[in-house]
C-alpha cells in the first residue's frame, strides 16, 4: 500500500476510534501510527488483521464500560506487529510471521481478558493454582483461556482467507497460544505487586485513592501490565517464527 493511502486510513480508523471513546488523544496518535506502519508494510492483508484485532477488542472491552486505551497501551499491543510489518520489504516470510505472531497474541491475550471476565468461578494463578480475585494478573479460566484460543484462531482464519500460506497460518495460531500463556505467566512472577498501607488493599500500581504510597510486595518495579501485553507479543511473534 502506498505511504500516503497508509497514513491516510490509519488516521481516519483512529480518529474513528478516538470519537467512539475507544482511545484517548494520545491513544488516537499511537494507533495511527502503528496502523500507518502496518497497512504500509502489509498491505490490506495486515490491514484487515490489524482491523479486526482492533474492532473486536474495542467492542469486547467497551461491552465491559472500561476506559479507552492510552497510547501506552496501544503501543504495548501494536509494537512489535507495526515493527514486524515495517521489515516485510526486506524480509517478507520472517516478517510476516513476526507480525501474525504478534497481532494473535495481542487477540488472544484481549479476548481471554474479557471473556473471562464473564466466568462464574474465580480465577486461578497461572503459576500456583491458588484462586484468586477476578482481574488480578495471571490469573486464568476456562472461559477466558478458549476464548484467548479462539482470538488466534479468528487471526490465523483471516490470515489464511487472505491468502496466507497454511504453515505461516498453524504459526500464527500458536503464536497468540504461546503468547497469551507467556502474558499469563509474566503477569503472575514479573509485573510489579503492591499493597496499600492504609486500606491494605492488594494493588497493581503504586497508589490507590487513600494517597498514600504503596509498598511493592512482588514483580519488578518499572514491570506493570503494558509491558506485560510487550512480552505476550514479542513471544507470540518469537513463537510464529521458531514453529515454521
Ligand atoms: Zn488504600
Amino acid at each position: 500500500m502506498s505511504a500516503v493511502l497508509a497514513v491516510g486510513l490509519a488516521a481516519g480508523l483512529a480518529l474513528l476510534g478516538g470519537r467512539l471513546r475507544w482511545l484517548t488523544p494520545g491513544g488516537v496518535v499511537a494507533a495511527a501510527a502503528v496502523g500507518a506502519a502496518v497497512f504500509w508494510g502489509a498491505g490490506l492483508r495486515g490491514a484487515l488483521l490489524l482491523a479486526v484485532f482492533f474492532v473486536s477488542g474495542s467492542l469486547l472491552t467497551a461491552a465491559r464500560e472500561r476506559a479507552p486505551r492510552t497510547a501506552r497501551q496501544v503501543l504495548a499491543n501494536g509494537a512489535c506487529a507495526a515493527a514486524g510489518a515495517l521489515l516485510i520489504p526486506v524480509a517478507a516470510a520472517s516478517a510476516w510471521l513476526v507480525l501474525a505472531g504478534a497481532i494473535a497474541a495481542a487477540q488472544a491475550d484481549t479476548w481471554a481478558t474479557e471473556i473471562g471476565a464473564y466466568a462464574r468461578r474465580p480465577p486461578r494463578l497461572v503459576t500456583t493454582w491458588v484462586s484468586v480475585p477476578p482481574g488480578t494478573s495471571g490469573g486464568v479460566t476456562l472461559l477466558g483461556s478458549v476464548g484467548g484460543a479462539g482470538g488466534a484462531a479468528v487471526t490465523a482464519a483471516i490470515l489464511l482467507l487472505a491468502g496466507g500460506q497454511r504453515d505461516a497460518t498453524v504459526a500464527a495460531f500458536a503464536g497468540g497460544v504461546v503468547g497469551m500463556l507467556a502474558d499469563s505467566v509474566a503477569g503472575a512472577t514479573l509485573q510489579a505487586t503492591y499493597r496499600c498501607p492504609a486500606c491494605g488493599a492488594r494493588l497493581e500500581r503504586s497508589s490507590d485513592s487513600c494517597g498514600v504510597a504503596a509498598i511493592r510486595t512482588g514483580g519488578v518495579a518499572w514491570l506493570d501490565n503494558d509491558v506485560v501485553n510487550l512480552i505476550a507479543t514479542l513471544a507470540g511473534a518469537g513463537t510464529a517464527l521458531a514453529w515454521r
